[in-house]
């Protein structure tokens, strides 16, 4: 099923503002919410829907990423690896609980979700991490899978992310009597109503730690590596970025991760360049294989190709080789490969060169005589773009 733009989703225009966003969001939120819609599954859809627009339209890099590249820019073409699309309604609510949770719009419907539904809030979510990937032609024609070790804060292995020394130093917040919010009653626009907000003591975690783990202090992390499989989908280019959710750093005390965020960084080539889809190759030649015409191998990003010269090529010809080029990132565009005839002169003549050329340069077949199938130079560009 293909992904509806996100700001056709909150009904946004594309330079909206992060006010603007956020208001719309609260507002097909609202129209399609669990609770208003019970057992509503097309409801659930949208509201899951605009819950993935809002994460990404409400975050800078994402959404500068996203006006770049579309949805490839956050998802890749069917690797399953990007973006936070996986979404499930628990990380809906713990992820915008500045809408849902601590203001009047939770309580609207019934008190806020997060206690009935999702256990309380963990730590602080862990920050991004940033890692730049260097990919050849080849890996980046076919898409590959790069196993990268990652330094970052993992999940302390000691206390399971809690931070606490044992179970018996876990104890139950006084405060909210665990529940991670306290209510108090408000006069608002819409009347009275008891507003919900996170406790104090806690935090909202609705604990508290008497004893802290002695490895990571009572953090629930520490600083260590990972090794984080990355999918790369074929056709990137040099300076996309992609996003691998939750690959972060960890969080505190078993808060969420953080993501991975993956600059790519093309490998040059020794003898291809890229040109967009397509890849460009000087080919150089004699004068004699010119004159006789030839075969020859050239090199593509997929191995080697072997092409034709006829008698009588020109210098400056560009030989096309159909879908050898990058695939688009987006699309099942195809590239080709464009080869360019460089018609090799002599820099250097012995004596005896001299004189055979000498000989030669009287001749009618050796004077230019170009007829309309060697087409000027801008003809030639016209017909590369067309
Ligand atoms: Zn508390
Ligand atoms: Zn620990």
């Amino acid at each position: 099923m293909s992904k509806r733009d996100y700001y056709e989703i909150l009904s946004v225009s594309k330079n909206a503002s992060a006010e603007e966003i956020k208001k719309a969001y609260r507002k097909v939120a609202m129209q399609y919410h669990p609770d208003r819609n019970p057992g509503d599954k097309a409801a659930e859809e949208k509201f899951k829907e605009s819950a993935e627009a809002y994460e990404v339209l409400s975050d800078t890099e994402k959404r500068a990423q996203y006006d770049r590249y579309g949805h490839a820019g956050l998802n890749g073409r069917g690797s399953g690896g990007f973006g936070g699309s996986n979404m499930n309604m628990d990380d809906i609510f713990s992820q915008f609980g500045d809408i849902f949770g601590d203001d009047v719009f939770g309580s609207f419907f019934g008190g806020g979700r997060r206690s009935s539904t999702t256990s309380r809030a963990k730590g602080a979510r862990g920050s991004n991490l940033r890692v730049k990937i260097k990919l050849d032609y080849e890996e980046i024609a076919k898409g590959v899978t790069k196993n990268i070790k990652v330094k970052k804060y993992v999940s302390c292995s000691t206390c399971n992310g809690n931070g606490a020394k044992d179970k018996s130093s876990i104890q139950t917040c006084g405060t909210c009597g665990g529940s991670g919010q306290v209510r108090r009653v408000t006069n608002t626009f819409l009347g009275q109503m008891q507003t919900v907000t996170t406790c104090p003591t806690c935090n909202g975690e609705g604990t508290t730690i008497t004893a802290k783990c002695p490895v990571c202090k009572g953090d629930g992390r520490t600083y260590g590596e990972e090794t984080v499989s990355i999918d790369i989908p074929a056709g990137v280019q040099e300076g996309m970025q992609l996003s691998v959710g939750g690959r972060g750093n960890a969080g505190e005390r078993g808060g969420p991760s953080g993501d991975l965020i993956v600059l790519v960084e093309e490998e040059q080539h020794p003898e291809l360049h890229r040109d967009g889809l397509n890849v460009g190759f000087e080919l150089f030649i004699s004068f004699p294989d010119a004159a006789f015409g030839t075969q020859l191998e050239v090199p593509t990003i997929d191995g080697k190709a072997k092409i034709k010269i006829p008698a009588g090529t020109q210098s400056g010809k560009i030989f096309r080789l159909k879908g050898k080029g990058f695939p688009g990132v987006n699309s099942y565009e195809k590239g080709d490969q464009l080869i360019h005839v460089n018609v090799w002169t002599p820099q250097h003549l012995t004596p005896e060169e001299k004189t055979m050329l000498e000989a030669l340069s009287a001749s009618q077949n050796f004077l230019p005589k170009p007829d309309k199938n060697e087409r000027s130079f801008f003809d030639k560009v016209r017909e590369l773009f067309s």
